[in-house]
């Protein structure tokens, strides 16, 4: 017997879907028989995904948009109900690093910048779409993407402790349980994956020092940083119905990082 695809028919908003994490499970998850909406800052990068799930025989829509405004975090999710024809899963890996903010800004705007990208936007998303959910009375499944440092601190050689960075991903694990708590009932879990340094463009900087790379697999008990598929499959599980009483927590992939 043919084996059945884990999301058959299921449709599943993924932002930050133009590169790394995202781009990984949009494949993943086409793959897996899951309609995709991909949405991204990155207008032309992102309908260039989405014409490769398109050509592979996926269906898959482009949005573009900023997940911190308001209004295009609701685009986002209008446009699923709407093209697609519901929306059942959410991942979302829309995200920034303080590495990346402009050198001009300071400590204020870089600040407003990553928990407005990273927390603002996760909520603005996971608001919207549990309000469709939960409406429809389908259930669904969100899956946030946070990070080791949103459950432990930095170590002293990398941490400056004024990163705004570890906050907006706290804020992700325990607006994760928050919501998990009062959407169970609907049947709309809520969880959220924490992993250490994957390769991806967001790390490129650090992952692109030797130095760095080697003081940071010494501190990793798998003795590596992980591909962003390793993230997606995480996320694949989370969203499937394989983990269908699991809500509220918040899963670190991360080699074993924060297992010390
Ligand atoms: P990535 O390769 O940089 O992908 C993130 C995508 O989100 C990029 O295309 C980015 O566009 C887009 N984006 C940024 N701001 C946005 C906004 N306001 N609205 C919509 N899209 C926006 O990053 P990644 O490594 O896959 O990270 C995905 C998520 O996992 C992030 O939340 C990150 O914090 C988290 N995470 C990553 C790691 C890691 O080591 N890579 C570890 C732990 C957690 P631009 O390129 O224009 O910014």
């Amino acid at each position: 017997m043919p084996e059945s695809k884990r999301l058959e028919g299921k449709v599943a908003l993924i932002t930050g879907a133009a590169s790394g994490i995202g781009g990984a499970a949009a494949e993943l998850f086409a793959a897996e028989g899951a309609n995709i909406a991909a949405a991204d800052l990155k207008r032309t990068e992102v309908r260039e995904a989405v014409d490769r799930l398109t050509a592979s025989g996926a269906s898959a829509v482009a949005i573009s948009g900023d997940v911190s405004h308001r209004a295009d975090a609701e685009r986002f999710v209008q446009a699923c109900v709407d093209r697609l024809g519901s929306i059942d899963i959410v991942v979302n890996c829309a995200g920034v690093t303080t590495r990346y903010a402009p050198e001009d800004w300071d400590y204020e705007q870089v600040w407003d910048w990553v928990i407005d990208v990273n927390l603002k936007g996760t909520y603005m998303v996971s608001r919207a779409a549990a309000r469709h959910m939960r409406q429809a009375g389908n259930g669904g499944s969100i899956v946030n993407l946070s990070s080791i440092y949103g459950l432990v601190g930095r170590p002293e050689y990398y941490g400056t402790g004024e990163d705004p960075y570890p906050a907006s991903k706290g804020g992700i694990s325990m607006m994760t349980k928050d919501m998990a708590n009062a959407f169970g009932a609907d049947r709309v879990r809520v969880n959220a994956l924490c992993p250490g340094f994957v390769y991806t463009p967001l790390t490129a900087t650090v992952t692109g020092d030797d130095q760095w790379l080697k003081t940071m697999e010494s501190m990793i008990p798998l003795g590596r940083l992980a591909q962003a598929d390793e993230v997606a499959r995480a996320a694949l599980f989370l969203a499937s119905d394989d983990a269908s009483y699991i809500t509220g927590a918040t899963i670190p992939v991360d080699g074993g990082y924060t297992s010390q």
